[in-house]
């Protein structure tokens, strides 16, 4: 079978919104909706670094379109449309079929198209997908922006995805496999939120990009860490690796004042969101707990270490 057929059989349904020209020419074409800026992202997943070999391939076309929408709603931004540049060692149906379901149910639930791509042979399994999003001009939420008193604030938990890799099979899997990008959230924050960054390679690293972005610190109540139970029987110290240095949770962290924050949950009372701490004048991040500053030190995922 050839790339043309594996695009027609696999990659060319039916578009979920607005799209003036899709799958199937030299480019594809978008009206950008008036006064919106372009919100636009890359993320490439790697076999056997980014995923073990023999992850199902439902969850990698899950993953790999989620990372993606996490990034959009990070900026505060709505989804519009995703590319897809797919590098295979070899044609194989039953993995194609898995990968563009689980690719199309994100892009399903999130009202998602996929808008193009290309298809290529490679000795590495790759997926590469860019994102497209809109925002009203001007309102996008970037990692330079929190003010000194801001409430340091995280969605859902941290340190499901990493307590996951390293006990496959246990039910925090799906955590891993299929992360959900925070798409209502990242949009609800606009115009509330100060700062924010999805976290991809750890808490502390993440948050520390905004620090250093906005030019203040943190101080962060090691108490107050949203761990799932599963993680809680662990000792301290382990919780507080898995939630600060593990990575692919795809929460979204965010600073905002104390009245925004309150605006936020009086408005959607709903939203899963835990306030960790505070910023600070001094640029650096520290750890509290019971009052009491811990000097920890916290890496998160590097590429190139
Ligand atoms: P070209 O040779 O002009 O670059 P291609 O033959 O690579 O075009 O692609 C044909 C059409 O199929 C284009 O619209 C392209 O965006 C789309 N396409 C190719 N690969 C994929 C893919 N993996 N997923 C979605 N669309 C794809
Ligand atoms: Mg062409």
């Amino acid at each position: 079978m050839a790339e043309f057929s594996i695009i027609d059989t696999y990659f060319n349904r039916k578009n979920a919104n607005s799209v003036d020209l899709g799958v199937g020419d030299d480019s594809a074409l978008l009206t950008p909706p008036s006064n919106q800026q372009l919100v636009i992202c890359a993320d490439t997943l790697v076999a056997g670094r980014h995923f073990p070999l023999d992850t199902d391939p439902h969850a990698i076309g899950w993953k790999s379109v989620a990372v993606n929408l996490s990034d959009i709603a990070a900026m505060g931004a709505k989804p519009h449309s995703i590319l897809l540049a797919l590098s295979l060692p070899q044609i194989d149906h039953d993995w194609l079929k898995g990968f563009s379901q689980g690719l199309y149910d994100c892009c399903d639930q999130f009202g998602v198209s996929l808008i193009g791509g290309d298809t290529t042979q490679s000795p590495h399994l790759t997926i590469s997908v860019t994102a497209l999003g809109w925002i009203e001009q001007g309102q996008a939420v970037t990692r330079s922006g929190a003010q000194v008193d801001d409430l340091v604030v995280v969605s859902g938990s941290v340190g499901d995805a990493a307590f996951a890799l390293q006990h496959l099979g246990h039910p925090l899997q799906q955590r891993l496999d299929y992360p959900t990008p925070r798409c209502e959230l990242g949009q609800l924050l606009k115009g509330l939120a100060n700062s924010m960054i999805d976290v991809s390679d750890g808490l502390a690293q993440d948050l520390k990009h905004i620090l250093d972005a906005s030019e203040v610190g943190a101080i962060l109540n090691l108490d107050q860490l949203p761990i799932s139970d599963a993680l809680k029987s662990l000792p301290l110290e382990q919780q507080w690796q898995y939630a600060l240095a593990g990575g692919d949770d795809y929460e979204l962290c965010f600073t905002i004042n104390q009245q925004n924050y309150a605006k936020l949950l009086h408005l959607h009372p709903n939203v899963m969101t835990t306030i960790i701490g505070k910023i600070t004048a001094q640029s650096d991040l520290q750890f509290e707990k019971d009052g009491l500053v811990h000097l920890l030190q916290f890496d998160g995922y590097q590429h190139f270490a």
